[in-house]
């Protein structure tokens, strides 16, 4: 064993000094910066090279972990970084919005966690050996070295869809991303807020595909402007990577109250304002009582942009525990210390205010003033579920209460849209209502048409979609291969 490494016994565990909460606030801008490059070897060689590495089981890309940390112990970044890029397309990206404290640095991941002092901060090198790859130029647009004369229409250019057209383009195939917006990223530009990742991020790496010869058509939805039978006529195979963007309906009296908002719609107009797409935020928490609704990282992004955008209060209501909620410990922690406020174990039952139907000749001020006033609910008891599942929340009795609000974001989740109408009835649903395909194969009802990413999983990661889009695209090549192979015999 080298020197360098199973220095956790020196050095503790450490990250890059995080923006003071109060200061963060008053901007969009990531609250954690880089690595510098002595501190990042250091922490590196805190790895404790376990002969069965538990955080490259865990990564669901099965990043080499332990290699590439003695690499950077090493001061090998240029090595460390292509062997980074071999498992995973967007190292910089995961190592900045991976939940690693629910991945490679869980406690059932990281030796050093388990025991006691605390895991490698495996995220932050991560993104180090990615920021430093750019720095240096080692990044260089994937171009083919052979054409296979094939085609092949991606529609959703998220992390699935641009990890797929990546690999398809490097293989050989003629590659188009479609998507509704502008620019490429999925949720990683619409959805995820700057505060965690800066859009030069992903925009550099967009801007990496089309150097490799990859077409981005934007403003172009499927079921609108862009048929199926379009996609079908130009080209050999087609891959749908469209997400899970449908909001979950809170399903309470009330929902439909001005001022009562989806939370992609709120998100998604910060990230326009954030990219100039848009001078101001469309919908804009300023001034106002905002109340989330949802314990999942969405509910946190919520919570945290509203903060920023300068609500007068902001409480986050969720129905269970923290130990229970689904979202990420570390943005729980983020969101606390920039001022928000928790009330765990509580359940909305009803929105009250003005109904917009009454006043409808106001709209324009209710709009503006919020036509919500209040929520009601009530606390809950979590009860165990007799399989070891997650506990129950049942309602506490004589419990209720009632919060002042303006403005109520709905952050529940997200369902993901019917593929049925978009490809005219030639691709259906599953049970569980994602798009239903051939588990291994990844090719729906329709001949040579696959799924990846949300829109097959259901509302997942970042990490998970890309992991998606490269073994799509892997599935797609062995289809156009046998194509190529028909026509040739
Ligand atoms: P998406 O990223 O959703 O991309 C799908 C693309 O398809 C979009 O660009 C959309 O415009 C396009 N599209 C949809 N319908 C059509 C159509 N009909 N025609 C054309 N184009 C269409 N994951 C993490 O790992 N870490 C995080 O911190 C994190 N935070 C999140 C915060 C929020 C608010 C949300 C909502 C999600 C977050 N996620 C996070 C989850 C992660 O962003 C998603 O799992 C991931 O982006 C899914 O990738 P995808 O490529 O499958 O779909
Ligand atoms: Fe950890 Fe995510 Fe990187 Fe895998 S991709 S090593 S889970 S940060």
């Amino acid at each position: 064993m080298p020197e360098r490494m199973q220095k956790f016994v020196s050095i503790d565990r450490g990250l890059a000094a995080k923006r003071a909460a109060k200061e963060r606030v008053q901007d969009h801008r990531e609250i954690l910066p880089d690595f510098a490059a002595e501190p990042a070897a250091a922490q590196a060689s805190r790895c404790e090279q376990c002969g069965i590495a538990y955080c490259h089981i865990y990564c669901p890309l099965h990043n080499n972990i332990p290699d590439w940390l003695k690499l950077t112990a090493e001061g090998r970044l240029e090595e460390a970084y292509h062997l980074a890029q071999e498992t995973n397309n967007f190292p910089e990206i995961c190592g900045r919005i991976c939940p690693q404290d629910r991945l490679c640095e869980a406690q059932w991941a990281c030796t050093l966690e388990q025991s006691g002092h605390g895991a490698v901060t495996i995220g932050a090198i991560e993104r180090h050996i990615g920021e430093t790859a750019w720095k240096e130029g080692w990044v260089k647009p994937r171009r083919p070295e052979k054409r296979t004369g094939q085609s092949i229409g991606i529609v959703g250019a998220g992390p699935a869809g641009m990890a797929a057209a990546e690999e398809l383009r490097a293989f050989g195939h003629e590659v188009h991303l479609y998507d509704r917006y502008q620019r490429m990223g999925g949720l990683m530009s619409y959805g995820i807020p700057e505060f965690k990742m800066e859009q030069y991020v992903v925009a550099r790496r967009a801007r990496l595909l089309t150097d490799a010869g990859i077409t981005f058509n934007g403003g172009q939805i499927l079921g609108d402007n862009l048929s199926f039978n379009q996609l079908q006529e130009r080209h050999d195979a087609i891959i749908l990577a469209y997400g899970a963007h449908r909001p979950r309906q809170l399903g309470l009296n009330g929902e439909k109250l001005a001022g009562v908002i989806p939370a992609m719609d709120y998100l998604v107009a910060s990230s326009r304002a954030q990219i100039g797409e848009s001078e101001a935020p469309k919908i804009n928490a300023a001034g106002k009582r905002v109340i989330v609704i949802g314990g999942g990282d969405t509910a946190m992004d919520c919570v945290r942009t509203a903060v920023r955008q300068g609500a007068a209060s902001v409480i986050c209501l969720y129905r269970r525990n923290r130990a229970n909620m689904p979202g990420s410990e570390r943005e729980v922690a983020h969101a606390e210390e920039e001022g928000a406020i928790f009330e765990w174990q509580s359940q909305p039952e009803a929105l009250s205010g003005v109904p917009v139907e009454i006043i409808a000749s106001q709209l324009e001020s209710v709009r503006r003033n919020g036509a919500i006033r209040t929520v009601r609910a009530h606390r809950t008891d979590l009860v165990a579920d007799g399989d070891g599942g997650r506990l129950i929340p049942r309602k506490k009795p004589f419990s209720e209460f009632e919060i002042a609000a303006d403005m109520v974001v709905n952050a529940l989740g997200f369902l993901v849209d019917d593929a049925g109408p978009l490809t005219g009835g030639r691709v259906g649903m599953s049970e569980r209502g994602r798009v239903a395909a051939d588990r291994t194969t990844r090719m729906t009802a329709a001949d040579g048409v696959f799924v990846a990413g949300d829109a097959r999983l259901g509302p997942s990661l970042a990490v998970h979609a890309i992991r998606e889009g490269r073994e799509t695209a892997a599935m797609a090549c062995r289809y156009l291969e046998q194509a190529r192979a028909v026509v040739s015999a």
